[in-house]
């Protein structure tokens, strides 16, 4: 059985713990690998580490640029590579693996202008002989705790930016896709980078617990569930750590009277089961606005069985496996159930998803559409994490509005329509911290950032982006005087700028 253990000090370093968990191939339902679980004795070895490796913070930023720019290289060359790690592992199909690949390589792309990035302030004669600017230095040592289901992005998201700003960075991946991360590893050695200045702990609970109290940390990006996210913020920031902790989603997308139905439901379809329903920008609340609902449940109803259900590494295939078969017990539940709280569903997945080559003991889910739910309805409230689509009908715009608004979760929301003003009233007024217009999953582009509201981000900052730069610097402020000695005097009043 393939053993995956650590990158610690620039070389791969088996577990020992003692501790490990099973990795599958959930296309086939089998086991294929066991995961190191890293202790809190070899995470505290590992920081250390990491810590003594801080100082490269002081390489000049245009050489911290070009290690960038040769990481760029690297992932570019190694994308297939990269790609058929996670649809191994993951279970999405290798298009769908392949994009995941090719946004994440866009945040290296925009830490690549890392010299331009930094440039501070600066204010000439705020008083007599007095100027003022501002430097941003790096914070120090960063963890980074990564989810499942984007296993080169998300780390990516993190840690182009985080080596840019001269920090070491320390990857907590998830245990259930931990192969990529030391792929990731390696390239960025080859790169250039110093060793200590990337790790990669393989872990659990004991791992990340470890790393939020751990007093050498000083950041923790954080991307996962809700409750692990809360959790996580109220750890590291009582351990008097900067934290950005994104959770959960439950992503409705709003649908006008007048909008072009054919389009919505092509769009409805991609956005609900694109890599099985397992992203945290996944549609999963499709909200029909009077009479658009029938005509639109017909048409992504009619969508669904040509939704091939397969294998990732199968051309042919559509959608992949959910992550494990646990999960997928977890959402046939949600559909099963459904009926019972009064909702139709009108499309049930569970049974026997339309594909081919499902029959290989993999962890494969149909489609399923859930008809009339309603808020309080555990189809509803829950975020399912499935290729599991749910209608509300509502009455009005101001309705649906009022909806999305009163969802705990606010990552992503979109509307769809013809008419501007109302797209624009819908962009000024719903709460959700990525706002899609005709388009389903508005994950904004590298040179922007991505966070949610309400319980999907917990902390300042959302991620990436201008927003990563700042959660993954610490701004100084220098008040500088070269007095001229020829007006020099003693002077004991408060310092004023008048
Ligand atoms: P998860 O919360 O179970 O795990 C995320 C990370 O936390 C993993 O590294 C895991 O090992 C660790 N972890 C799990 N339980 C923990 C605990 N009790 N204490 C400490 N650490 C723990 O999430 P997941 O199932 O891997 O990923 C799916 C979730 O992530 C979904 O809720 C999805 O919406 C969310 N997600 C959010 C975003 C976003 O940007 N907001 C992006 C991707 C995924």
């Amino acid at each position: 059985m393939e053993q995956i253990g650590h990158w610690i000090g620039g070389r791969a370093v088996a577990g020992a713990s003692g501790r490990t968990a099973p990795v599958f191939d959930p296309a086939r339902g089998v086991q294929t690998a066991e995961v190191a679980l890293a202790s809190a004795a070899e995470v505290d070895g590992a920081v250390k580490l990491a810590a003594a490796a801080a100082a490269w913070g002081e390489t000049p930023s245009v050489r911290r640029s070009g290690m960038l720019f040769r990481l760029r290289e690297l992932l570019d060359a190694h994308r297939d590579n990269l790609a058929a790690v996670v649809t191994r592992e993951h279970g999405k199909v290798l298009a769908d693996a392949q994009g995941e690949v090719a946004r994440g390589l866009d945040n290296v792309e925009f830490a690549c202008g890392i010299p331009h990035l930094l440039k501070g302030s600066h204010s000439a004669e705020v008083s007599g002989g007095v100027d003022v600017h501002t430097v941003l230095q790096p914070v120090g040592v960063v963890a980074g705790i990564t989810p499942f289901n984007f296993p080169v992005m998300v780390p990516l998201w993190m840690l182009a930016n985080a080596l840019a700003c001269g920090n070491a960075f320390v990857l907590k991946p998830s245990e259930k896709d931990p192969s990529a991360s030391l792929l990731l590893a390696d390239l960025v050695q080859q790169a250039g980078f110093p060793e200590g200045t990337f790790t990669v702990l393989q872990g659990d609970v004991e791992a990340v617990v470890s790393l939020l109290e751990h007093p050498d940390v000083d950041a923790v990006s954080f991307v996962g569930s809700t409750a692990v996210a809360r959790h996580v913020y109220e750890t590291a920031t009582r351990h008097g750590k900067r934290v950005q902790a994104l959770g959960g989603a439950k992503n409705h997308m709003v649908v006008l009277p007048d909008a072009d139905v054919d389009a919505a439901a092509d769009a409805a379809v991609s956005a609900g089961y694109g890599s099985a329903g397992e992203r945290c920008m996944a549609i999963s609340v499709v909200v029909a606005v009077g009479s658009v609902a029938d005509g639109l449940v017909d048409a992504i109803a009619a969508r669904l069985p040509d939704v091939v259900v397969g294998p990732g590494d199968d051309p042919r295939s559509m959608m992949g496996p959910l992550i494990t078969g646990e999960h997928r017990e977890r959402v046939r539940a949600y559909v099963a159930g459904a009926a019972g709280e009064g909702a139709r569903v009108v499309v049930d997945g569970s049974a026997a998803p339309t594909g081919h080559r499902t029959d290989t003991g993999g962890f494969f889910l149909g489609c399923s559409l859930v008809d009339g739910v309603e808020p309080g309805m555990r189809v509803y409230d829950d975020e399912i994490f499935g290729p599991v689509l749910s209608v509300v009908r509502v009455a009005t715009f101001d309705e649906a509005v009022a909806l999305v608004n009163a969802n705990p979760y606010g990552n992503g929301a979109a509307v769809f329509t013809r008419d501007g003003g109302a797209a624009r009233r819908f962009e000024r007024t719903v709460k959700a911290g990525m706002v899609g217009v005709n388009v389903p999953i508005p994950v904004p582009v590298a040179s922007h950032s991505f966070g949610g509201w309400k319980a999907s981000l917990f902390g300042d900052h959302p991620i990436y982006g201008p927003e990563g730069i700042r959660f993954y610097t610490r701004p100084k402020v220098v008040t500088s005087r070269w007095p001229d000695p020829a007006s020099s005097e003693v002077d004991l009043g408060f310092p004023r700028s008048d």
